[in-house]
């Protein structure tokens, strides 16, 4: 119609930042419209962290089922149905979507299905297939994410696919080629290794999964090499030819041309944010150059009640940072003085094993000025991690050498991702080695690890001499 529809707070996308933003602003006393132009949910419900993770786990269960004997089980006919895989993986999903429609409707928010585009400073249009219809807002989230990057050389295709497309196939493929060893790489490459694929990494860079120190990369390495992966460093995917059932990819490691035949290629070389159908620049709004929507610590941009939160702002593309940002950004519209606070961002792997950081690692502290105390426990010293026969990795820990602040804490191993959790609310709460030291941690689990971590920065380990 030509009349506007008023709405108080609008939130675009509804992702694990919108869905978010949208809930808490509701329950600080907001009327909120949500509108999503694809599923509720955003990627990381859909396409990205819980399928993926589905998949992942689906893994573990068949390479475990086939590689127990060193415990004394074997399996005798182990069989995959991956189209089961997949109605299962889906329904994880659903369950999940279906959640977030159902919270979103409890808290009263209104939910629009549409694409939204920016007409002006207080006004957006709303359209889907049938209609178009125009909103005035008072306040406005941005939360419209990020989408695989697409390489020139490699145009997607039924053989040259996304995440989203390795996270849809419908067969296991015998071979696939990886090019770029992020971390999306790296957990779809290893997810496939494990049900049965022969994977090939082909990584620019000199290690996989570059965030993390060696150390721990190394360690995914050599698991998946175990599994028959083959991995290249400073490789450079330089083409693809399609053929009758597959892909022939080219590369240029250190120097040297190489071929790769398989039945996929799959390309995660980064992600880049969904800042250019919106209209931005009909508002106005700042941008950084690598296409990013400029933010302070509130969350706002330039435009008086236009904030930004989640992929479409700087620092890492994380769901649980986005989810931070929309509750601080919901906080903000609300008149609370909100501000984001990035000391305590985990990143993790959820490959084999999976590896966590929190925090500075004993590089950056140094670089930042501290004299630090590096402690480190080996998984091998702990009776959790043996008697669940994952034995592979370590925690480090990087204290303030004066006072013992808990600076930052990386693992490799096993569960790491549930244990990182201990090392954020430690950084986040100004902890020292000492407190965690004398907090009595259940035994046998692994979180002794991280108790004796911080033994070991006191100088007093139990378990290790
Ligand atoms: P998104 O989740 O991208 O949601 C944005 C939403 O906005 C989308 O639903 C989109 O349809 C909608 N939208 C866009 N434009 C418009 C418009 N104009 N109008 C209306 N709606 C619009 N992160 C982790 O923390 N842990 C993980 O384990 C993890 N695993 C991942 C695995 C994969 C394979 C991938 C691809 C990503 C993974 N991520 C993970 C990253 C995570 O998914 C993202 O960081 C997160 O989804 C970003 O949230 P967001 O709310 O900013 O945007």
């Amino acid at each position: 119609g030509d009349f506007a529809v008023e709405v108080d707070t609008l939130v675009i996308g509804a992702g694990p930042g919108g869905y978010v933003a949208a809930i808490r602003a509701a329950q600080l006393g907001q009327k909120v419209t949500i509108v999503e132009k694809g599923n509720l949910g955003g990627v990381c419900l859909n396409v990205g962290c819980i399928p993926s993770k589905a998949l992942i786990a689906a893994g573990h269960k068949y390479h475990d089922a086939l590689h127990s004997e060193d415990i004394g089980i074997s399996v005798g006919d182990v069989k995959l149905d991956f189209s089961k895989v997949q109605k299962w993986k889906s329904s994880v999903v659903n369950k999940l979507t279906g959640g977030v429609e159902a919270l979103l409707k409890g808290n009263k928010v209104n939910i629009v299905k549409g694409e939204a585009y920016f007409v002006d400073e207080t006004t957006v249009r709303i359209m889907d297939e049938k209609s178009s219809q125009t909103y005035k807002f008072n306040n406005c989230i941005i939360a419209t994410g990020s989408r695989p990057i697409e390489l020139p050389a490699f145009k997607w295709s039924k053989r040259v696919i996304s995440s989203t497309g390795a996270l849809a196939l419908e067969e296991v493929p015998k071979k696939m080629v990886v090019i770029g060893g992020g971390y999306i790489g790296i957990e779809l490459g290893a997810a496939y290794a494990n049900l049965g694929t022969e994977i090939t990494v082909l990584e620019g860079g000199k290690q996989i999964l570059p965030g993390f120190e060696i150390q721990m990369s190394q360690l995914v390495s050599n698991r998946l090499k175990k599994n028959g992966a083959n991995i290249f460093t400073e490789a450079l995917a330089k083409e693809v030819e399609e053929t009758a059932n597959g892909v022939k990819v080219t590369a240029e490691i250190k120097g040297e041309v190489q071929t790769f035949d398989a039945d996929y290629v799959l390309v995660t070389v980064g992600r880049r944010p969904n800042t250019e159908e919106l209209g931005l620049e009909q508002v106005g709004i700042e941008m950084t150059d690598r296409g990013l929507v400029k933010v302070d610590k509130q969350c706002k941009t330039n435009i008086s009640g236009i904030y930004a939160i989640g992929d479409i702002i700087d620092g890492p593309a994380l769901a649980h940072k986005a989810s931070y940002e929309g509750k601080v950004a919901a906080e903000v519209i609300s008149g609370h003085p909100a501000e984001v606070d990035y000391l305590a961002i985990p990143a993790v792997v959820f490959s084999g094993p999976e590896l966590a950081s929190v925090g500075l690692t004993e590089a950056e502290a140094k670089d930042a000025g501290y004299d630090v105390v590096v402690s480190k426990f080996p998984f091998a010293a702990n009776g959790r991690a043996l008697s669940l026969n994952e034995t592979d990795g370590f925690m480090k820990m990087v204290t303030r050498k004066d006072d013992g602040l808990v600076l930052g804490v990386q693992i490799a191993g096993t569960n790491a991702s549930d244990m990182i959790s201990e090392a954020c609310v430690a950084i986040e709460a100004g902890m020292t080695a000492e407190d965690i030291a004398m907090t009595i941690h259940a035994h046998p689990s692994l979180g002794e690890i991280t108790m004796e971590t911080a033994e070991v920065a006191i100088g007093m380990p139990i378990h290790i001499v």
